[in-house]
């Protein structure tokens, strides 16, 4: 923030400076507090500016208004862990508008926010190993809308190892369920089971080469003994999806948090 002073209309206005890229620390805490309060504030001292209509200045510090008007309203909560892993830190929380920002971004290892990014992110638009959000990428993913390189629960989920209502994968499981060996209500696949079959090529796949027994005995960890109850369709998938992801998650914050520890302790 430049200083001003209340003469500073005697001296040649330079050119504008391009806005600096929004930075919740540039702003002066106390700034930061009265611009909680929602009221329009002057960016240099904190002054309010609420019903200033007919003033070119901030009445405390002089500064031009068109230059120091900020508006913040209410920010959502934003915390930022002071333990670091390389160049990120361990955990990051961001939700909600911020001081310019619209939506909460967060980049950490452990990142919680509107927008998260990390290994393990939480968050509407959630991308990372382990994702877990409204819109979810990753590794291992559960969400609304899940799109996973390794496995997937979601709404629409997509993935190797995939469970959703509408489930796309090489093993998928689901409503409508689309996959290289798919059971669902209604199913389609190279090897589908389901209610309602679409299409399915099981004799041609499985002619001579492995019999049915077999396969449905190599894919038990994630369907369950396909000749097991209709619940075991549905509880097994759902416990292999999520569970993967919560172990995921919980081994990678884990791992996290050891070499940030050891990182501050080599630092000391
Ligand atoms: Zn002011």
């Amino acid at each position: 923030m430049r200083p001003r002073t209340p003469n500073s209309i005697l001296t040649p206005v330079p050119p504008p400076a391009p806005d600096p890229a929004p930075d919740e620390t540039a702003i002066a805490p106390s700034v930061r507090q009265a611009m909680r309060s929602g009221d329009p504030v002057c960016g240099a001292c904190g002054h309010s500016l609420r019903g200033l209509y007919d003033s070119t200045r901030c009445p405390e510090c002089g500064g031009a208004i068109i230059d120091v008007l900020v508006r913040g309203g209410r920010f959502g909560p934003r915390w930022t862990s002071e333990a670091m892993v390389g160049e990120r830190p361990l955990v990051q929380i961001a939700f909600g508008p911020g001081p310019g920002e619209e939506r909460g971004t967060a980049r950490a290892v452990i990142a919680l926010g509107d927008d998260a990014r990390g290994l393990v992110a939480f968050g509407d638009r959630a991308r990372g190993v382990v994702a877990i959000g409204r819109r979810a990428r990753g590794v291992f993913v559960v969400g609304g809308t899940s799109f996973g390189c390794l496995t997937s629960f979601g709404f629409v989920s997509v993935a190797p190892v995939s469970f959703g209502f509408f489930s796309f994968g090489l093993l998928a499981a689901g409503m409508i369920s689309v996959g290289a060996l798919s059971i669902g209500a209604a199913a389609s696949g190279l090897v589908a089971f389901g209610a309602t079959v679409l299409v399915s090529f099981n004799g041609h796949v499985l002619g001579g080469t492995i019999t049915l027994d077999e396969l449905t005995r190599w894919v038990s960890w994630f369907y369950g003994p396909l000749q097991g109850g209709v619940a075991r369709f549905i509880f097994q998938p759902l416990a292999v999806t999520i569970g993967i992801a919560l172990a995921a998650g919980a081994v990678l914050s884990a791992a996290g948090r050891l070499f940030a520890r050891r990182r501050r302790s080599s630092a000391s």
